[in-house]
């Protein structure tokens, strides 16, 4: 069965009944800015607002998330509620608000100093400070109190969403509460988490869950293993299960994904056209071979390696010099963070020199483009290219390889994946290569360019297939109705 937007409503509606479904993330669903004097609201472009909002609108349900919109505060009431989508109302937001120093210790601090780096395999080295695990565990129970205090004593589902809140579930353990958390990010091997001062508390923190999801069965496997070097439990590898403190926790794999059929509509809409014609006139594009990187400007990405491999592409196959462009979507990200910096200094620094080395007339082989693309014209690029490269050092899922798979609604195009992101385990007719090995990334650029269009097509169906059957109602299908089984004892 292809699951559907309608199909996980359904399911919702059934399953449910009177219990109240909760979501708990850090960004939230709907923000609030000032456009001049007047406030707009803007949904952030996220695979997961994407499939829990229907969900939401079905059960009418509570979404607790950081109140990070300059003009968030404006349009609450005294409990810090607005009901969204705003154009009808369906649900209930419950902002939590976080004060400057908060969100620095917790969220670039805490999160995005130690956590991030400890679970991506990437060689940057995490930092481990005290005041931000102390501000990062206060942030957890602010939300935990937030939870509790709009939950009072109903029956409640709740679903928590990523490693800014491993400490969260434990403080939310109550006899007519149930709670998953799905682990958006890798989870390492022990020999590399046991750096970490707090693993304990972390583990613990996390086994407070029902039901714990990391994208693939590895980082199950990985989580499993950490727990039984870390901490005092009761492992079952037959079930995947861990018991600790009398509460049993199930660890299960959902490989994320993107909502196929509003990718096809969307890529062929007429505005996707005009963006795409206006795109290649205004960078000379036409008549080029145009290669595509679309990332936050992050170390785990491989955009350096990636360009090192244009470089080499270019050397070793000089036919390609003036005929080829090399296009890459940079978003810039946590740039409060200095290793955030670093690989900003690098990158550009990169595009530089291999521009300054190639460049002729009015051709140069990377055009780097350091701005958030809106979804027109993110789609009208995926349109463009005819190959789309996605070198991760180390990356849970990649959702721009499955967007740009299900975009591709003419069958054509090259994917180039790097095997070590979740996408990889799924996406195998991909051209999967090892973005440190630069001679290996270099020849797949090369293959891209020279594939006959028959094969191109026998690839792209193989890999739409797989996206549109596995999208992203499947996910929050199977973890939900996974998490539902769960049930509460009758008093
Ligand atoms: N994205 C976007 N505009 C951009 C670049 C990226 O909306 O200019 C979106 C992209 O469509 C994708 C997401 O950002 O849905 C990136 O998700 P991914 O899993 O690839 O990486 P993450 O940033 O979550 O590590």
């Amino acid at each position: 069965m292809v699951w559907t937007n309608a199909n996980l409503r359904d399911m919702i509606r059934q399953r449910l009944g009177d219990e109240l479904f909760v979501v708990v993330s850090n960004r939230e669903p709907y923000i609030h800015r000032f456009e001049g004097e007047e406030i707009v609201c803007e949904v952030p472009p996220s695979g997961l607002t994407i499939a829990l909002d229907p969900v939401m609108r079905a059960c009418g349900g509570l979404w607790v998330a950081h109140g990070s919109g300059e003009a968030d505060h404006q349009v609450v009431d005294g409990s810090a509620h607005v009901q969204v989508p705003p154009e009808s109302p369906a649900y209930t937001l419950r902002r939590v608000w976080l004060t400057k120093e908060e969100e620095q210790r917790y969220y670039y601090g805490f999160a995005n100093q130690a956590l991030w780096p400890l679970c991506h395999i990437a060689y940057t080295r995490p930092s481990f400070n005290l005041d931000e695990w102390e501000t990062y565990q206060a942030v957890n129970r602010k939300f935990a109190d937030a939870v509790l205090e709009e939950i009072g004593d109903r029956r409640a589902f709740v679903f928590i969403q990523d490693y800014h809140f491993a400490t969260l579930s434990r403080l939310l353990k109550r006899v007519n509460i149930r709670t998953a958390q799905f682990w958006h990010i890798p989870w390492p091997n022990p020999e590399a988490f046991r750096i970490c001062p707090w693993s304990e508390e972390i583990l613990d923190g996390l086994l407070g869950n029902d039901l714990l999801g990391f994208h693939l069965q590895n980082h199950c496997q990985n989580f499993m293993d950490t727990v039984d070097r870390t901490i005092e439990a009761k492992m079952d590898y037959e079930r995947f299960e861990i018991t600790r403190g009398g509460c049993t926790t199930m660890v299960r794999p959902f490989p994320i994904s993107v909502d196929y059929d509003a990718i096809v509509e969307r890529a062929a809409s007429p505005p996707i056209a005009e963006e795409a014609k206006r795109l290649a006139r205004r960078h000379g594009l036409r008549k080029m071979l145009v290669g595509l990187g679309v990332d936050r400007l992050d170390y785990t990405k491989g955009i350096p390696e990636r360009l090192r491999a244009v470089d080499r592409f270019l050397e070793r196959h000089p036919e390609f010099q003036e005929k080829f462009v090399f296009v890459q979507v940079g978003v810039p990200s946590r740039v409060h963070i200095e290793a955030y910096q670093r690989i900003n200094d690098e990158i550009d620094q990169l595009v530089e020199s291999i521009n300054w080395k190639y460049q002729r007339d009015n051709w140069k082989p990377i055009l780097f483009l350091k701005a958030h693309a809106s979804p027109i014209t993110l789609y009208a690029w995926y349109q463009l290219a005819n190959f789309c490269a996605v070198s991760s050092l180390h990356d849970g899922m990649n959702l721009v390889a499955k967007e740009f798979v299900a975009s591709r609604a003419r069958e054509d195009g090259v994917l180039i994946l790097s095997h070590f992101t979740g996408a990889a385990r799924e996406l195998v007719d991909a051209e999967l290569v090892n973005p440190y090995a630069v001679d290996e990334m270099a020849e797949a650029f090369h293959r891209a360019a020279v594939m006959p269009l028959e094969e191109q097509q026998r690839k792209m169906q193989k890999l739409r297939a797989q996206v549109h059957e596995q999208n992203i109602y499947r996910w929050a299908g199977k973890v939900l109705s996974t998490l539902f089984k769960f049930e509460f004892q009758e008093a």
